[in-house]
């Protein structure tokens, strides 16, 4: 299996290099050159398979000869043990024909682990393999570097630095980065915003020069083509659960950067019966825009209720615009270029391509949270903010009632306390037993200032691996 750019100017990757790559150097995102196809037949003969037996079938030929299949299979094998449900992602049933899929069973109660999980073991595997070492950085609001660094926390050949801004991500974030005291963790608190925190990242990928020679600087933001991989697995799974491939089911995801809803159109052309994808936005709604009526312009960050779908301008968008613009990386690559400085529309076959498979709404603050009273209201199950945007929006825009409409639900609503008690709920809501002792455990993280000549010499400093 190759790995393209979307923007078609640089050299093909098999699977262990994309692996270790953010970007292409084109500006690009890779996505694989072919898909695997299935017929039903085959999909219906996975009935049954346990969670990483399904995940393997799925995962193994974006794999391909990297990575000997027994190797991989206790890869895969070993990423879910940390999940609490034994059906690793669980369907809990609303009502009639509509589901939600629990996506926070993992270590960070959140949806990031299935993917977060499974890259580590990935990283560390190739890296053990071939004797080399890397230093991962990242930026993060919350869910990313928890998620993150759990995936990281047991790999020997991986140092890994989060930059989060000081005293600005909540108390239940920051403890489940903070109290992970492997020594390969470092957690760093900037004495800054967000944005501060990524250009200090984004800058130390532009000039790697304060590393050690023997060190390749690596990212694992949801751009990563093995992130989206590991994501593909649920959405068969959650099918097969609820009969298909004889019967088709529909989606609704609450969307941020896209990669989530992204993996599920993969799915699609993989040869899942899926009858209709829902793109759930909160008020950053660049994605609802496009999608319902063209127009891809950018607006000004909302913060809102549903922090983790807080963006700009989704970087996964462009990989599913690639296929929509024919594959044709030029045309991308000019589309890409001219978003940066002017509006832009997308070419009319793109849109209607689009609008065959996807519909899209928005969801904003006070609307999640009267639909999490209405659901806990009606059901007594408490839904975490992002999970409430991608209820109402399936409600809302769903396509035909007699087709299971399954929203992914991303997170836990413990990490979300806010929404919850806004939505009349008469407690913090409790964080799962597992993770009762957060509040009590120690923590480790080290303040520094808005300054990146201080986190470089830090990251020297600190590098242990
Ligand atoms: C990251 C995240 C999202 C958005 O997912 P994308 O893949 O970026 O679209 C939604 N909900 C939660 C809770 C998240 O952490």
């Amino acid at each position: 299996m190759k790995y393209i750019s979307t923007r078609g100017k640089s050299p093909a990757l098999n699977f262990e290099e994309v692996l270790l790559t953010g970007l292409a150097p084109d500006g690009g995102l890779y996505v694989p050159e072919t898909l695997p196809k299935y017929s039903q037949q085959e999909i219906a003969s996975w009935a049954g398979l346990s969670y990483s037996d399904l995940a393997f079938k799925i995962v193994q030929p974006f794999v391909d000869d990297t990575i000997p299949a027994d190797d991989l299979k206790a890869l895969i094998d070993d990423t879910y043990v940390d999940f609490r449900h034994p059906s690793i992602a669980p369907l809990v049933q609303l009502d009639k024909n509509e589901w939600v899929l629990e996506l926070f069973q993992g270590p960070t109660l959140a949806f990031k682990d299935f993917a977060l999980q499974l890259l580590g073991r990935l990283l560390d595997y190739v890296l053990e393999r071939s004797h080399r070492k890397v230093v991962i950085m990242g930026a993060t609001s919350g869910d990313t570097g928890s998620a993150a660094i759990q995936g990281c926390k047991r790999c020997k050949n991986i140092d890994i630095f989060i930059l989060h801004p000081f005293q600005r991500v909540s108390e239940v974030q920051r403890r489940q980065m903070t109290t992970v005291l492997a020594d390969n963790i470092h957690n760093v608190a900037v004495k800054g915003n967000f944005d501060d925190c990524q250009s200090m990242v984004k800058a130390s990928f532009n000039d790697k020069s304060f590393l050690p020679e023997d060190r390749q600087l690596v990212a694992v933001n949801s751009i990563n083509w093995a992130r989206i991989m590991a994501q593909i697995v649920y959405y068969f799974y959650a099918s097969l659960s609820l009969g298909g491939p004889l019967r088709p089911v529909a989606f609704s995801v609450p969307t941020g950067n896209f990669g989530d809803i992204y993996a599920g159109y993969l799915a699609s052309k993989m040869g899942l019966p899926i009858d209709q994808l829902i793109v759930a936005t909160n008020t950053n709604d660049i994605l609802h825009r496009c999608i319902s009526r063209n127009d891809f312009t950018k607006h000004p960050l909302v913060h809102t209720l549903s922090p983790s779908m807080d963006i700009v301008v989704s970087s996964n968008f462009e990989r599913l615009l690639f296929d929509c613009y024919d594959r044709d990386g030029a045309a991308v690559s000019d589309l890409m270029t001219r978003f940066q400085s002017e509006d832009v529309v997308l070419k009319d076959s793109a849109f209607s391509n689009i609008q065959a498979l996807f519909d899209s709404y928005q969801v904003d603050d006070e609307r999640t949270v009267e639909t999490i009273a209405e659901v806990y209201e009606a059901t007594e199950y408490l839904l975490d903010p992002h999970t409430a945007i991608g209820v109402e929006a399936g409600r809302k825009v769903r396509r035909r009632d007699d087709i299971p409409m399954i929203t992914l639900a991303t997170a836990h609503p413990a990490k979300f306390p806010e929404a919850a008690l806004k939505a009349g709920y008469p407690r913090e809501p409790e964080l799962p037993h597992h993770m009762a002792d957060l509040f009590q455990n120690e923590e480790r993280f080290t303040v520094l200032d808005n300054d990146i000549g201080q986190v470089h010499d830090f990251v020297v400093a600190n590098i242990t691996a």
